[in-house]
């Protein structure tokens, strides 16, 4: 285990490189795993481009690549505990969360296996009786999947699943932190069926060993999760290929709160909302939007909750939420909140590392709350993506609007209200890729998830996240062919 695996086989990086792969809870060795660099990528980009080009998995009809994914789905299940477990390892998150984790991998794969199987085309209207159109669905080609470290399969499969649904073949270069889970998918994949040279792994940096995806011309599309510069770079270097690509990439999400709300339900779902995974989640409700006249007991309610949330590792039953992914992610968090202070935001708890000895040598970060925030200040348009709230008011609907729009992203917001005419205008205004309505975090496969403005470019799951790696094809039949007559004077006499 660790290595890449490149043309169906299990392979070292070509250089010997290897990374230590370490608990973020307790700093412990995980692992050790092959690391490698643009030559592995270029190899694994060549199987991968020999595969497609042969046709052996974009020429297996649709209903039998459809079966493959749900047979993964299965082995998914039956591996349910070894996978868990190694998320947990990698990323430092309850069991129990991992285990939520590898249930909804499994229902992607199920998705997108009964999305692909059912996907055969439409025939389209002409209006002229001596002519028939259909439209097809080929696959993209070669696509480079480049994922984060917070959700580590999760965001894999969310490329894995449609790209082999649509007939791709594809190189994975998962977050170097946390490759654990992306080298048992590969496994799953293999012992499904998928055939040689059609899913490669490569293991490593994301400036060594994922950037050939972007740049290489023989990788058709880069679909990338990750952060916001990072993103830009590459689609920058897609550029000169002209590849297709698709981004999914932060949010600094308003969890908009009126004052009519119940206010049990809204403080236990903004303090869920921001504080689960420690705040490491693209969607985290990061910015509380509420209602002046609701402002102080909600936020002492919050502050008094957040100080009572259990940090610990994985190993302890008590732990209610776990550790920052590295020291150079808490050293990020930390100046962010920094930042803040020094702006002017009011700091209610939190804000300093904990002094327990038992999170002495993992990298935690308390729940912390920034209160009095304005618009004018770094922490309300930067995202953390950590156990960060800030808090900001309004005064009437308009003014919430405004406010939880005035953001460069737009993934993901939520309305708090017991009006349920408040709720669906705050819903239609807002300018997010998912609204919820009293409630906060919840998805489904079969619901397109992704961002407006700068949260990135295309959307994953649902019918458009198959049709993201695919490409239509109309196909027009003349069945009465003849000659056009357009040219009069050039028939031949
Ligand atoms: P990151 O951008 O640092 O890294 C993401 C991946 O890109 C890693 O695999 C990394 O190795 C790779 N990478 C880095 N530089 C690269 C390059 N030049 N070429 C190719 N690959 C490169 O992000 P991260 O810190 O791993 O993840 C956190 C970010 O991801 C946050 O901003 C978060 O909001 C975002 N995210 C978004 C979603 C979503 O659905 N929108 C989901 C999860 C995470």
């Amino acid at each position: 285990m660790g290595q890449l695996f490149i043309d169906g086989a299990w392979t070292s990086a070509v250089d010997g490189g290897r990374r230590e792969i370490r608990s973020p809870a307790d700093g412990s060795l995980v692992a050790e795993v092959d690391e490698a660099g643009a030559k592995d990528t270029e190899k694994a980009i060549a199987a991968a481009r020999r595969a497609f080009d042969d046709a052996r998995w974009s020429s297996v009809p649709a209903a039998q690549r459809g079966d493959l994914l749900l047979r993964v789905a299965d082995l998914l299940q039956r591996d349910r505990d070894r996978i868990a477990r190694a998320e947990t390892r990698d990323t430092g998150k309850r069991v129990a969360e991992s285990e939520i984790d590898v249930d909804d991998v499994t229902n992607c794969f199920r998705w997108f296996g009964h999305l692909a199987a059912a996907d055969d085309g439409r025939l389209v209207e002409t209006g002229i009786p001596t002519a028939r159109s259909k439209v097809v669905h080929e696959p993209v080609g070669v696509c480079g999947l480049i994922t984060p470290w917070n959700y580590p399969l999760l965001q894999t499969a969310w490329k894995v699943a449609p790209a082999l649904g649509a007939g791709c073949s594809f190189v994975l270069k998962p977050s170097e932190l946390t490759p654990h889970t992306a080298i048992i998918l590969v496994e799953l994949l293999a012992e499904a069926g998928v055939p040689d040279g059609v899913a490669n792994l490569v293991l490593g940096a994301g400036a060594s060993a994922g950037a050939p995806l972007s740049s290489h011309p023989d990788v058709d599309m880069v679909s990338f999760t990750g952060g916001l510069v990072t993103g830009r770079r590459i689609m920058e270097s897609a550029s000169a290929t002209v590849k297709k690509v698709a981004l999914e990439l932060g949010g600094k999400n308003p969890f908009v709160l009126f004052a009519d709300a119940d206010h049990e339900t809204a403080v236990d779902n903004a303090l869920t909302a921001i504080f689960l995974h420690s705040g490491q989640v693209c969607s985290a409700g990061a910015r509380l939007v509420v209602e002046e006249s609701a402002h102080d007991r909600i936020v002492d309610d919050l502050v008094e909750r957040a100080q009572r949330i259990r940090l610990g590792g994985p190993d302890d039953p008590d732990t209610e939420t776990g550790p920052l992914i590295s020291a150079a992610h808490r050293e990020k968090v930390e100046a962010y909140v920094a930042a803040g202070v020094a702006e002017g935001a009011v700091l209610r708890c939190g804000g300093e590392r904990p002094t327990d000895e038992r999170l002495a040598n993992g990298y935690y970060y308390p729940p912390t709350i920034l209160d009095h925030c304005n618009q004018d200040m770094s922490v309300v348009h930067d995202e953390s993506f950590g156990p960060v709230l800030t808090v900001e008011t309004f005064t009437d609907l308009d003014d919430a609007v405004r406010i939880a729009n005035d953001t460069e992203y737009g993934l993901a917001g939520a309305v708090f209200s017991a009006d349920h005419g408040t709720c669906e205008e705050v819903a239609a205004r807002l300018r997010h890729g998912t609204i919820w309505i009293n409630d906060f975090g919840p998805y489904v496969p079969a619901a397109e998830w992704g961002g407006f403005g700068h949260s990135g470019v295309g959307r994953e799951l649902g019918r458009a996240g198959l049709a993201e790696y695919q490409e239509p094809k109309h196909i027009w039949t003349n069945t009465r062919p003849g000659p056009t007559g357009w040219f009069p004077s050039s028939t031949s006499r």
